[in-house]
C-alpha cells in the first residue's frame, strides 16, 4: 500500500468527457485522460484491503491493489506486466467496462471507489506508447493445430493465450475484420478501432491466422475445420436479437439495433457498407426501444447523424437513483444509469411498453404505447403516441444464432437457448469441440467474454497436452 493516508487526504477524480456539443460532431473518443500526477494520486487512495473485494467483482480477477500500489510508486511498466498478467487487452476494459469492481471497492460503501477502470486505461495506454506492449511469440511449438469461430473479445483472447502456449491457431471470421462487437457493435466514439487493430497486429506476430469471409455452417461446412483441426472453439457470440412482433412490425424504418450500428462503424472505417439499404437518423424522429448499452449506442450514434429527437422506452421501472449500500455492496447494484450517450439529448421514458407501429405509405410514423404496472400489466387510459421516422429494437439478444454451424452439429443447448459447456471444461457436447464467450453465456460484457476466452485457453490446452501453464 503506497500511501496509507492517501483515502483520507486525496478526493475521488475521474476523467472527464469533452462537452457534448462538442463531441456529438464526430465519432472519436472524448474521454479527457488523467494527468500522470492525477492518476498517481487516485491509485494512493487505495486501501489494499485485507480482502480485496475489487479483485473478485472483476470477472478477469485483475491484481487491482497491487497495481495501483506500483502506479503510486511510479513503477509503470511493472504495473503494464501485472495488468496484463491477467487481462490481454486492457485498453479495451479500460474504455468499454462498466467496473464491476467500483462497485466492490470498500471505498464505494462511502460512495467513493478508487477510479480503477481509468488507472486500468492509464497503465493499458501508458504500456503501448512506451512499447511495452510487444509480440509474445512462444519459445516452442507443439504440433497441435487449433479453430477458433469468431474473433470478437471471447475468440480473441481463447487465440492469443493458445498461440503463446505454442499452438498453430486459425480463427475464422464471418465479417471482413476481426473484432466482433468491439469492432461492428460498440460505436467510435467509445471504443476506437485503431485499438483492435493493434492487437491483431500482435496475434498476428506471434502466430495467429485469420480468415476472414469465412462463415462457418454457411460457407464453410464446420465438420471439416473439426476434421482439419485437434480442437475447435466456438466464440460466436449471441446474436439473435430479441423481436417485438407487434402489428406494424413490418413497416419501413423500424431496424434491430445490430442492423444499424455496425453500418455507422464501417463508415467511420471507410468498410464498404455491402449491398444493405442505409440506415440513417439524420433529419428523424428516433425512438429506441430498450435500455442498456445497446440502446445507449444508438442514442449517440442518432446524435451524431442529426436526429431531430431521440426518446428512449424501457418497459422496466424506472431504477433507484442511488442504491442503498448496506443491501447491495460488494455486489453491482440496481440503479439509474446515465450514459454519455444520454447526456447527448435524450428523452427516457420507463414502465412503457411499446403496442403497435403506425405507419403511412408503408413507412413508419408513429409508435403507440401504454405505461404498464410493476408486473407489466397496461394501465388502462394511460396510452400514447409519439412520432417516430426510425424505430431501433435493443431489447438484447435471446442466443446464439442455432441456425448452420450449431445445428449441423447438434450441439446440446442450455435451458436458454446457449450451446451446453461447463466452466471447468469449456467442453461441448462434441468432444473436440468447446465453447465460450457469449456464445455459451449468452450477452454479457466484454470483460466476461475475455475471462472465458482464457479460462476455454486453459481447458483446450489441457485437453490437447495432457497438462497446462496457462492461467485460469
Ligand atoms: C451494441 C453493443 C454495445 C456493447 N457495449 C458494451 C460495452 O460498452 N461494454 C461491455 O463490456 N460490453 C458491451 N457489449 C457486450 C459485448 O460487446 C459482448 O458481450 C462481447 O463482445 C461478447 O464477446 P464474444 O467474443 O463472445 O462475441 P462477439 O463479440 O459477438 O463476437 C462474435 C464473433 O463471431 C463471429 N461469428 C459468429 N458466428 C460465426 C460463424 N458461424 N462463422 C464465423 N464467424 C462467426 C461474429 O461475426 C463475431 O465477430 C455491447 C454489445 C452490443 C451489441
Ligand atoms: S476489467 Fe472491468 S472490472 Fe476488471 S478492473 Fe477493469 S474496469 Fe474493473
Amino acid at each position: 500500500m503506497g500511501k496509507v493516508t492517501g483515502f483520507l487526504e486525496i478526493d475521488r477524480r475521474d476523467r472527464r468527457y469533452a462537452p457534448a456539443s462538442d463531441r456529438v460532431r464526430h465519432y472519436r473518443e472524448f474521454v479527457i485522460p488523467l494527468s500522470e500526477e492525477a492518476t498517481r494520486d487516485q491509485a494512493a487512495r487505495c486501501m489494499n484491503c485485507g480482502i480485496p473485494y475489487c479483485h473478485n467483482g472483476c470477472p478477469v480477477n485483475n491484481q487491482i491493489p497491487d497495481w495501483n500500489d506500483l502506479v503510486y510508486r511510479g513503477d509503470w511498466e511493472e504495473a503494464a506486466r501485472n495488468l496484463h498478467s491477467t487481462n490481454n487487452f486492457p485498453e479495451f476494459t479500460g474504455r468499454v467496462c462498466p467496473a464491476p469492481c467500483e462497485a466492490s471497492c470498500t471505498l464505494n460503501l462511502e460512495d467513493v471507489p478508487v477510479t480503477i477502470k481509468t488507472i486500468e486505461c492509464a497503465i493499458a495506454d501508458r504500456a503501448i506508447e512506451e512499447g511495452w506492449v510487444r509480440p509474445e511469440p512462444p519459445p516452442r511449438v507443439t504440433g497441435k493445430k487449433v479453430a477458433i469461430v469468431g474473433s470478437g473479445p471471447a475468440g480473441l483472447a481463447c487465440a492469443q493465450q493458445l498461440a503463446r502456449a505454442g499452438h498453430e491457431v486459425h480463427v475464422f471470421e464471418k465479417n471482413g475484420k476481426a473484432g466482433g462487437l468491439l469492432r461492428y457493435g460498440i460505436p467510435d466514439f467509445k471504443l476506437e478501432k485503431q485499438h483492435v487493430d493493434r492487437r491483431i497486429a500482435q496475434m498476428e506476430a506471434e502466430g495467429v491466422t485469420f480468415h476472414y469471409g469465412a462463415h462457418v455452417g454457411e460457407t464453410l461446412p464446420v465438420e471439416v475445420l473439426i476434421e482439419e483441426h485437434d480442437a475447435v472453439v466456438l466464440c460466436g457470440g449471441a446474436e439473435k436479437p430479441r423481436d417485438l412482433p407487434i402489428p406494424g412490425r413490418d413497416l419501413d424504418g423500424i431496424h434491430f439495433a445490430m442492423d444499424f450500428l455496425p453500418q455507422q462503424n464501417r463508415r467511420v472505417s471507410g468498410e464498404p457498407l455491402g449491398n444493405v439499404k442505409p440506415i440513417l437518423a439524420d433529419g428523424k424522429h428516433v425512438v429506441v426501444i430498450g435500455g442498456g448499452d445497446t440502446g445507449a449506442d444508438c442514442i449517440g450514434t442518432s446524435a451524431r447523424q442529426g436526429a431531430v429527437s431521440i426518446v428512449q422506452l424501457e418497459i422496466m421501472p424506472r431504477p433507484p437513483e442511488k442504491e442503498n449500500k448496506l443491501l447491495t455492496w460488494p455486489n453491482w447494484p440496481l440503479k439509474l444509469r446515465t450514459s454519455s450517450s444520454h447526456e447527448e439529448g435524450a428523452e427516457r421514458d420507463f414502465s412503457v411498453m411499446t403496442q403497435e407501429f403506425i405507419g403511412e405509405n408503408g413507412r413508419v410514423k408513429k409508435i403507440r404505447c401504454v405505461r404498464v404496472d410493476d408486473k407489466f400489466k397496461p394501465i388502462p387510459g394511460t396510452e400514447f403516441e409519439l412520432k417516430a421516422d426510425l424505430v431501433l429494437l435493443a431489447m438484447g439478444f435471446v442466443h446464439p444464432v442455432h441456425e448452420g454451424m450449431i445445428k449441423s452439429l447438434g450441439l446440446a443447448l442450455d435451458s436458454r437457448g446457449n450451446i451446453a459447456a461447463d466452466t471447468l471444461t469449456y467442453r461441448t457436447s462434441h468432444p473436440k469441440v468447446f465453447a465460450a464467450g457469449d456464445m455459451r453465456r449468452g450477452q454479457s460484457l466484454v470483460v466476461w467474454a475475455i475471462r472465458e476466452g482464457r479460462q476455454a485457453a486453459h481447458a483446450v490446452d489441457k485437453f490437447l497436452m495432457g497438462a497446462t501453464t496457462l492461467p485460469r
